[in-house]
């Protein structure tokens, strides 16, 4: 930093000009008008030295106590229908939305796209505000999230969906899993023979990870410093709707990604019966965690524009569409807290006595959860019948020479099967 003492010699400098030069009335001038500029230099750069000094530019080192967010908050759909300006949609660029729902004690709102029907979390919280959206028993134990029998169900849910989605590539094929978590997907890779790697915010969350994947721990999937063209496939599994910039992440895949390359992801589906008839007590809006709610057709756009060509779309998943029904209807037409079958199933002790249920409310959950689940197994089958799944798994290849291109500010109608009627409209 440049200090007031440091000023040069003017004295001495002039001493070695010609002293006819010195005494014109323009070098004079121009002498007072440096050593007036080096004077107020110094000045600042004492202002600055003092603002250092009481912290005020070391504002990013505070720490700031973000206030706890509740894992399930209620979800209050909004009675008047009203517009917000936001920033341009990540989809088709257009700047203004339709406001769904409030959450219970947060300033964000779930809104929906005028332009394109994506679902979005408005304004989209920062990176720290996201963290806090994460209590350490979301992602439960490293070795168990769920009670046994649900855990079993979920370990043979990844190996049944990854000897489908992945099943065609060779063995020894490197493939990533982005937002691994305690590595269940990862297991399954290794298990089929694959080389697996896995991307991780969270070191806790990772800690349970198989030894002999690759786990790259990073804030976020850019900072991972992955190399070109690198993997024959990529996994976003239920992680796509959580990132603040999924065109920006999807342009890194499309780098990191062998031409020909294979991107497996799976989302919510925002156009789904289930979401279209529970509306806000739809259990797969998880509001605040999701930032962007898709449709079949927002992903299939946002797939395009970021150089991937979409090659299946599944609108049927064992694991989470009659979930998404049972916990929904158990939202609409009980008094239990919200997703309170959810918590229950949780391997974690502290979050189910914490939700503050009663013996009886527990027993009816469970009693609901056996004798529910062949109905909304049933509801499942239809709905991705008409391709209203409640999640959706799309398989899309990289394009060979493609690069992400640039996306359509234009505004435009949705339609088809997409022109969908808000989920928190009407209960
Ligand atoms: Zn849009």
């Amino acid at each position: 930093m440049y200090q007031a003492d440091d000023q040069p010699d003017f004295d001495a400098i002039t001493q070695l000009l010609e002293p006819e030069s010195l005494e014109s009335t323009s070098f004079q001038n121009e002498l007072r008008c440096g050593r007036d500029i080096l004077a107020e230099l110094g000045t600042l750069s004492d202002l600055i030295d003092t603002l250092d000094k009481d912290g005020l530019t070391g504002a990013d080192d505070a720490v700031v106590e973000a206030a706890p967010v509740s894992e399930h908050p209620e979800v209050h759909a909004l009675a008047e229908l009203r517009r917000v300006a936001t920033d341009p949609c990540v989809v088709c660029g257009c700047p203004t939305a339709r406001a769904e729902a409030d959450i219970e004690d947060l300033s964000e709102q779930l809104v929906t796209c005028e332009g394109c029907g994506l679902g979005t979390l408005f304004p989209i919280p920062d990176a720290q505000r996201i963290q806090s959206f994460y209590p350490p028993a979301y992602y439960g134990s490293p070795d168990a999230k769920f009670e046994p029998l649900v855990e079993f169900g979920v370990r043979a849910g990844a190996r049944f969906r990854v000897k489908r989605l992945a099943g065609s590539l060779p063995r020894g094929a490197r493939v990533l899993d982005v937002g691994c978590g305690r590595g269940v997907m990862l297991r399954a890779l290794l298990d089929l023979g694959y080389e697996a790697h896995g991307v991780e915010i969270s070191t806790e969350a990772a800690a349970g990870a198989d030894p002999r994947a690759t786990v790259h721990i990073a804030p976020d999937l850019t900072q991972a410093a992955l190399p070109d063209q690198f993997f024959d496939a990529v996994i976003l599994w239920h992680v796509l709707e959580h990132l603040p910039h999924p065109d920006r992440v999807l342009a890194e895949l499309h780098r990191i990604l062998k031409p020909g390359g294979r991107l497996i992801l799976a989302v919510p589906n925002y156009a789904s019966w289930q979401a279209r008839l529970m509306k806000s007590h739809w259990f797969h809006l998880d509001l605040p965690r999701p930032l962007y709610h898709f449709t079949p057709r927002t992903l299939k756009r946002l797939l395009q524009q970021s150089g991937f060509r979409c090659r299946s779309l599944r609108h049927f998943a064992l694991l989470q569409n009659p979930f998404g029904w049972l916990q929904s209807l158990l939202n609409r037409f009980t008094s239990t807290p919200r997703n309170a079958l959810y918590t229950l199933l949780h391997q974690s002790s502290e979050a189910v006595d914490a939700s503050g249920l009663t013996a009886r409310q527990r027993l009816t959950l469970r009693a609901a959860y056996w004798l529910g689940l062949p109905v909304a197994g049933l509801l499942s089958v239809v709905e991705a019948m008409f391709r209203a799944g409640g999640t959706m798994a799309v398989v899309a290849e990289r394009s060979v020479v493609t690069g992400p291109s640039r996306r359509c500010h234009q505004p435009s109608t949705p339609t088809g099967r997409e022109t969908r009627r808000s989920p928190a409209k009407s209960r």
